[in-house]
């Protein structure tokens, strides 16, 4: 299985079918020196969905389809990212490559079948049911209380998206080590300038 995103910047992954969301985000050019941006050309953002579309298939046994990105479907995936990027942490992290900000949206189908099993199933071609898997998913996680767990570092340089599964649900970097200190120090470092001056 190839790597997930995710993986290249925490081990707080998300335990269940949130990793799709998770993932989108952590598409993101971060670290030091900075990783790619997988969500660069159709081809990198291709082969990266296939791996996080396998993993939330084996977690929520669930098939995906296997999805080409075009170059219209990687500028949605884009403003998907960006309008995640909003809702997680209330600001846009990185300029879109190609276009401002814009709303994304997917079709669900909501079916019970004769055996009285109830479905909500993405519906759509490519990257049109990605997006609409996705955004399942977040609707799923804010009905069983997940979904304020799903955090994006406070160090904005970093903004690593993470999964808090810590008790108190009150953390706030992906590693307290490397972007809680790194930030303490430069609030401590401006604050004996500020002193000085
Ligand atoms: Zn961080």
């Amino acid at each position: 299985m190839s790597e997930l995103a995710s993986e290249r910047y925490t081990d707080r992954i998300a335990t269940g079918p949130l990793i799709l969301v998770q993932e989108v985000l952590n598409t993101r050019a971060a670290g030091k020196p900075a990783l790619d941006d997988l969500l660069s050309t159709p081809d990198a953002a291709t082969s990266w969905l296939a791996g996080a579309l396998d993993e939330w298939s084996r977690r929520t046994g669930t098939e995906a389809p296997a999805i080409d990105v075009d170059e219209s479907g990687l500028v949605r995936l884009q403003q998907l990212r960006a309008s995640l990027q909003m809702t997680v942490s209330g600001t846009v992290r990185d300029a879109p490559v190609r276009s401002a900000p814009k709303g994304v949206s997917g079709v669900l189908e909501v079916r019970i079948d004769a055996d009285g099993v109830f479905s909500l199933t993405p519906r759509g071609k490519d990257v049109g049911w990605a997006v609409a898997a996705v955004l399942n998913e977040i609707t799923n996680a804010r009905l069983t209380g997940t979904w304020r767990r799903l955090k994006m570092c406070h160090n904005r340089v970093c903004s690593v998206a993470f999964y808090d599964g810590t008790n108190p649900n009150n953390g706030v970097w992906h590693d307290v080590r490397i972007c809680g200190n790194a930030v303490n120090l430069r609030a401590s470092r401006q604050r004996r300038a500020a002193a000085r001056a």
